[in-house]
């Protein structure tokens, strides 16, 4: 399916600025008429162009005429989300706060901010499983209180042992997992937190702008990630409960899940792949809290320039760049 406005017959995209649908071309709102298309899904409803593909591909931009299609057949049926996040910030937002932030490194190259190359950011709708579990933890073990006094020449000693034992319901709810295989797991993970209370129900509107991807494989094949969140926050509840003795012999714990649900959502991000002298330097900013990861490239060739001119200069400038790489 394609927006398309029903004003100027323009493309009509989402805008995050707006938060609405948007045509660039005659900068109408909400004037986005839902066209479908049937047959082969990789010929462009608009212009009849051959749109390649990847196997997951849910959403993506034609290559011929630049509309924004979004693949019908995955993003419905068993591909049909339940939420989403929509994109808060567009490219150009994106772009201001990139040059804000990365202004002052001037040992990045000089097109690392460039109109161009910032326009080559794409913004990617990442598959992501959503897991609530139900879960009670019960824990048995030993606690020492140890006591240590004098009277006259003689130590004393007292020690209190006490059986520890505990019985907790626990409910977790939206514990992420990427399904994209593209999407390294490290950074979706940097790229937390989402703030889940503004998930909506899924609607294909949002999609228009932006690419997207359907998951890649389905929500039991990743669920020992999600586990895995699970038990170790389990553990951190747990301990926060068992405090103030000398010494404990854990005898035994067990985290039984009692129900769970699974959701599919979609979740905003922004990637900008910068190649600097063969190596891929990739950014990710969280398309709704513009949270940025990535490392800075850095031009030796610059760096050298200013060491030969201003040696005073640079080593402040250098202490500027340590600070910038550990905030992100
Ligand atoms: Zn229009
Ligand atoms: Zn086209």
């Amino acid at each position: 399916m394609i927006f398309q406005c029903k004003n100027c017959g323009g493309n009509v995209i989402y805008s995050p600025e707006k938060k609405k649908m948007y045509c660039p071309y005659c900068d109408s709102l909400d004037s986005g008429q839902r066209k479908d298309t049937e047959g082969d899904i990789h010929i462009c409803p608009n212009c009849g162009g051959e749109v390649p593909l990847e196997e997951h591909t849910s959403a993506t931009q034609c290559p011929y005429c630049d509309n924004y299609i979004i693949l019908n057949e995955r993003v419905e049926g068993e591909y049909a989300p339940d939420l989403m996040i929509p994109f808060q910030y567009s490219r150009d937002m994106v772009k201001k706060l990139m040059r804000e932030k990365f202004a002052k490194s001037i040992f990045a190259p000089t097109d690392f901010l460039s109109e161009v190359m910032l326009d080559t950011m794409e913004g990617d709708y990442v598959p992501f499983w959503l897991y609530d579990y139900d879960v009670n933890c019960q824990y048995q073990g030993e606690g020492r209180k140890v006591r240590v006094w004098t009277n006259g020449d003689t130590e004393y000693t007292e020690t209190s042992i006490y059986d520890i034992r505990r019985d907790m319901d626990i409910q977790f709810e939206k514990i992420p997992a990427d399904a994209s295989l593209r999407m390294p797991d490290e950074v979706m993970d940097l790229m937390e937190p989402y703030r889940y209370d503004q998930l909506q129900p899924f609607a294909p509107e949002f999609l228009s702008g932006f690419k997207g991807e359907r998951y890649n494989m389905p929500a039991e094949q990743i669920e020992d990630r999600a586990q895995g969140k699970m038990e170790e926050d389990t553990h951190k509840l747990l301990s926060s409960t068992i405090t103030g003795y000398s010494s404990v012999l854990n005898q035994g714990h067990n985290i039984r899940i009692n129900s769970s649900q699974t959701r599919y959502g979609l979740l905003p991000v922004w990637v900008y792949s910068y190649q600097y002298k063969d190596q891929n330097y990739p950014f990710y900013i969280n398309g709704q809290t513009a949270k940025i990861v990535g490392k800075v490239p850095i031009s030796k060739a610059k760096v050298w320039v200013y060491g030969a001119t201003l040696w005073a200069v640079l080593t402040a400038i250098l202490a500027l760049v340590d600070v910038m790489l550990t905030m992100i």
